[in-house]
């Protein structure tokens, strides 16, 4: 069954995964803060896109481009003239909403509308709201130094488009990588990390031939769809959503939106779009620098088309945490478990003291701690270690939090150096030998 919202928020404040942001101030409206275990389920995240994508294959480069990027970067791509929401304010209690909300994305005549708030049925006219982030380069704010927070990574991949392939000596189909921070001063917030303000993106920019964008549109599509059953999550919560072609941007060719059943509601994962020329037109006017590419079959230049699944980082760990958590009934007993994979869990190694009272098992436990912990011999990633509660306990916190192995020390192992180690998913326990335990764990983790 679904957790609910309340159970995954809970969690993930309880468990160090996700605090409010400037909590101790009372908080700022939608940012989130990542913490201990947050901030490594997050990686795992990132590290598995960039895996599949840029380690995995021939044809995709990596890329870190500024946030900040010359204005006219956005002059160009078209936020500055329509990246926009339209507001309306109710003239009885003077709240602001976004006309998309209130006519349910036009379903509803303005007419019809009351408001949400307080029930009036007046509202000013609609006003744009353009939803990038101002701030000022330099020690002058006049409109000459003004910038913008990027409200996607996209555009600092197009910008690079031509330093890639040539520093690269790359062909078509090309893919570049990008996972970086975006920023939208979104109207409305809301459900938890699913709409903030500050948010990161995992977007992959593929540059093709245009005749062959159709069929690497379907490919995307069906890839990255694959990713996230892949990497855990159910099927039956997943589904792509074909834009019909009165909510396609009026440069894409085709959309489609991977969707996942989440407590409120299907809700875009990612979308992948064919974007045809447009990114690279617009540029190349705009800078006026040759964003062509020879094409050596055909002996000419063309624009090349651009696919582009772009995902968010922060929705997809919400989508991951939410699809593997799980109650169980054991030994009359709720057990909660968080069954994410191998990839993914934050821990993966958790060392625990069978007696807390006994110093040379705790000692023992200790120093095969930190050996665990070096790294060059083979990451394990974070190895936690806990003694601070009975051991029943202790294993019920790390299955919380999805913790695969729990390596466990008692009297025995100071006699036949062998130690506990318990699954995550199975309870099943194993007699291993600490000098091989190493690499027991390096094999499971594979
Ligand atoms: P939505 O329709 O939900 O506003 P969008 O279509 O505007 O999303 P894109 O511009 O396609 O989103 O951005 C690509 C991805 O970036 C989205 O699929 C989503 O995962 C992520 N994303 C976009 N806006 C936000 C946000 N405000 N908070 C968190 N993630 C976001």
């Amino acid at each position: 069954m679904k957790p609910t919202m309340e159970k995954i928020v809970s969690l993930c404040k309880r468990r160090g995964f996700i605090f409010p942001g400037s909590e101790l101030y009372g908080g700022l409206a939608s940012t989130w803060d990542y913490g201990p275990l947050g901030v490594e389920l997050k990686r795992h995240v990132k590290a598995a896109w960039w895996m599949s994508l840029v380690y995995e294959r021939p044809d995709i480069e990596g890329l870190d481009a500024a946030i900040l990027m010359h204005p006219q970067t956005w002059q160009a791509s078209g936020h500055i003239k329509s990246f926009f929401d339209l507001l309306v304010d109710c003239k009885n209690c003077k709240k602001r909403f976004k006309l998309e909300d209130l006519t349910e994305a036009g379903a509803k005549k303005m007419e019809q509308v009351k408001c949400p708030d307080c029930g009036g049925s007046s509202f000013t006219q609609e006003r744009a709201f353009n939803l990038m982030f101002k701030t000022f380069l330099g020690a002058v704010e006049d409109s000459s130094s003004q910038v913008y927070l990027r409200p996607e990574t996209a555009q600092g991949i197009f910008v690079n488009f031509s330093n890639v392939l040539n520093t690269r000596h790359k062909k078509l189909p090309l893919g570049i990588a990008q996972i970086g921070k975006a920023f939208r001063n979104e109207v409305t917030t809301g459900n938890f990390t699913f709409r903030s303000r500050e948010f990161e993106q995992m977007e992959l920019e593929y540059f093709v031939h245009p005749d062959q964008a159709p069929k690497w549109y379907k490919y995307w599509v069906k890839e990255r769809l694959d990713w996230y059953i892949r990497l855990g999550i159910n099927p039956k919560n997943l589904r792509v959503r074909e834009h019909k072609k009165d909510e396609l941007a009026h440069y894409a060719k085709a959309c489609s939106d991977i969707e996942y059943n989440f407590p409120f509601g299907w809700s875009e994962l990612e979308g992948i779009a064919n974007r045809a020329d447009f990114d690279l037109v617009q540029h190349a006017q705009s800078s006026g620098k040759d964003l062509s590419y020879f094409d050596e079959d055909s002996k000419t230049k063309i624009i090349p088309y651009i696919i582009e699944p772009s995902g968010g980082v922060d929705r997809a760990m919400l989508a991951f945490l939410i699809d593997a958590y799980r109650e169980e009934e054991v030994r009359e007993r709720k057990r909660v478990v968080l069954g994410l994979d191998k990839l993914l869990a934050p821990i993966k190694i958790a060392v625990l003291p069978l007696l807390k009272n006994r110093l040379d098992v705790v000692r023992l436990a200790q120093d095969l701690t930190q050996q665990l912990r070096e790294q060059r011999a083979g990451s394990l990633g974070k190895v936690v270690y806990d003694d601070t509660a009975a051991i029943g306990r202790l294993y019920r916190r790390q299955d919380e939090v999805g913790t695969l192995y729990c390596v466990t020390v008692d009297v025995q192992s100071l006699e036949d150096k062998k130690v506990t180690v318990r699954h995550r998913d199975t309870m099943l326990q194993e007699r291993i030998s600490v000098d091989k335990l190493r690499e027991y764990l390096l094999e499971k983790l594979k």
